[in-house]
């Protein structure tokens, strides 16, 4: 047995019991906390703090140290997660929770096995990733607009798009667990979604992975990188599509719908359509192509509306009658949404 000299560590206050009976170190950072509390939460500590002889057994104030290989960031968030009174109270989404905070608690439940800090966390963080769309957002939103409502509205999880490729790995790594897989396809497709934003905004981190909170570097898997590849040119290709799409679709009905919503132009509105679809594939699509990124489809789909200056509400409102308008907005809605259901489809994410 060894002593350990404290001088060089730091001691987390909130989890430093005088009546603890046990000191974990994990790199710099001490906890001064409760065997029997670390041993009836997980069996993996159990195991850990069961050997008796172990060169771990260093003393400190008096104490049986252990030292475990977690960042103390991990640890934190961990110990404050499951010692201190309240953490069930991460179930609902009214008390705001930074993502690296969650994916630490998520990561160490998940390492120590235990199971309803999991399901926690899971839920948290499904209900951030699995229905953003589910919104009441107003069409004049941008890509600030939509992130602040899911960071603090929606799921209150505040999520960074650098912190994508954690996400993705980490779902990758619970799916992976035995049993069914805990995280959709859905909210593997949004992680991923986030990795193309990541990337598109810094593309070094194809090579270089992306940090998380405590400086571990987390790479993608090949295939998660093809993905992301491909999946960035899918999501710009999109920006255009999708208003194709729209513009196609009324142009195809129209000689069914004109009667039901009277249009009062007399196929004036699909000639007008016409023109614009021939002046979209022709001018628009050159124009966008190389600036079109990757968020605006994201905005769209959030919103149901395409970004005003390749199609927007500004341009046809001018020509098109009240009804063919309203018939026309319903079709892009349509589209935009498709447009997402085929990247979460071309992705095959659990492939
Ligand atoms: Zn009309």
């Amino acid at each position: 047995m060894g002593h350990v000299d404290s001088s060089n560590l730091h001691k987390v206050e909130d989890l430093w019991y005088e009546d603890g009976t046990i000191i974990l170190i994990a790199g710099t950072v001490a906890f001064c906390v409760h065997k029997g509390v670390l041993v009836a939460l997980s069996p993996i500590f159990r195991d850990i703090l069961a050997l008796p002889k172990s060169p771990n057994n260093d003393t400190m104030e008096g104490r049986v140290v252990a030292h475990i290989t977690d960042s103390g960031f991990d640890m934190t968030n961990f110990l404050r997660a499951v010692f201190r009174p309240g953490y069930k109270s991460l179930v609902r989404d009214t008390q705001q929770v930074s993502f690296p905070e969650l994916a630490s608690i998520l990561r160490m439940a998940h390492k120590y096995d235990v199971p309803e800090a999991v399901a926690i966390a899971v839920d948290r963080l499904s209900q951030r990733f699995c229905a953003p769309f589910h919104t009441s957002l107003g069409r004049q939103v941008d890509w600030d607009d939509v992130q602040k409502h899911l960071d603090t509205a929606h799921a209150s999880v505040a999520f960074d798009p650098a912190d994508a490729f954690e996400a993705l790995n980490l779902m990758r790594r619970i799916n992976a667990a035995t049993g069914p897989p805990r995280f959709p396809d859905r909210a593997l497709a949004v992680a991923l979604f986030y990795c193309c934003v990541a990337v598109e905004q810094n593309p070094r981190l194809v090579r270089s992975g992306a940090p998380r909170a405590d400086g571990t570097v987390e790479e993608l898997s090949d295939a998660d990188l093809e993905r992301c590849v491909r999946g960035t040119a899918l999501l710009r290709q999109e920006v255009y599509d999708g208003v194709s799409r729209a513009l196609m679709a009324f142009q195809d009905g129209y000689g069914v719908f004109k009667h039901q919503i009277k249009c009062p132009r007399q196929n004036g509105c699909q000639e007008d359509i016409k023109i614009h679809l021939a002046y979209v594939q022709l001018t628009e699509c050159e124009r966008t192509w190389g600036r079109g990124s990757v968020r605006d489809v994201w905005v769209w789909v959030a919103k149901r509306q395409p970004a005003p200056g390749l199609f927007g509400a500004e341009a046809w409102q001018k020509w098109m009658c009240g009804p063919c308008k309203k018939k026309f907005e319903q079709l892009l809605e349509e589209s935009m949404v498709k447009g997402w259901d085929l990247f979460v489809a071309n992705m095959s994410v659990s492939d």
